[in-house]
């Protein structure tokens, strides 16, 4: 092997090194995940890091609003409400889920929620982890009607 081809081969096995690490440190909570975590939601519906991927519009047929929602550790929902319900499907990670006047409960993955019509509620990451959802929300009400941001207290009171 010539000096030349010795240095191309030399570059291509760091290149590939740097690729792996890369993904690998960048998320290893998400790499056999179905659905891409999409866009970093920016309004103040939510507290922290939080990424949405839309993946069913509602219709006038089906009108169910199908999303993948990602949470940051420590990242979460407003306190809200759902006119006509929602349905959580926990696709990874650790998270909180609490109805007002209830005590805040883990959701693992596996595990699902379903969260009555009009009754205020908040969803997100636990602090230590990283939460991944499916959120099937019905539509055929009217929207989410978002309340108060749910404060650090609250969010980390202990049953
Ligand atoms: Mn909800």
């Amino acid at each position: 092997m010539n000096f030349k081809n010795f240095a191309l081969l030399f570059l291509l096995g760091i290149s590939v090194v740097s690729c792996s690490q890369e993904t690998h440190s960048e998320n290893t909570q998400n790499k056999e995940l179905i659905f891409a975590k999409g866009e970093k939601i920016t309004n103040s519906n939510f507290t922290g890091d939080v990424y949405l991927n839309n993946l069913v519009e509602a219709d006038s047929l089906n009108q169910n609003a199908v999303g993948s929602v990602t949470f940051a550790p420590g990242a979460r929902t407003r306190w809200h409400s759902h006119p006509a319900g929602q349905i959580i499907l926990a696709l990874d990670g650790v998270g909180y889920y609490q109805e007002e006047g209830k005590e805040k409960v883990m959701i693992r993955k596996g595990e699902t929620v379903k969260c009555p019509a009009d009754i205020p509620h908040w969803h997100g990451a636990s602090a230590d982890s990283a939460f991944v959802q499916i959120a099937i929300t019905g539509r055929e009400k009217g929207e989410t009607r978002w309340l108060e941001p749910v404060t650090d207290a609250e969010y980390t009171r202990s049953n």
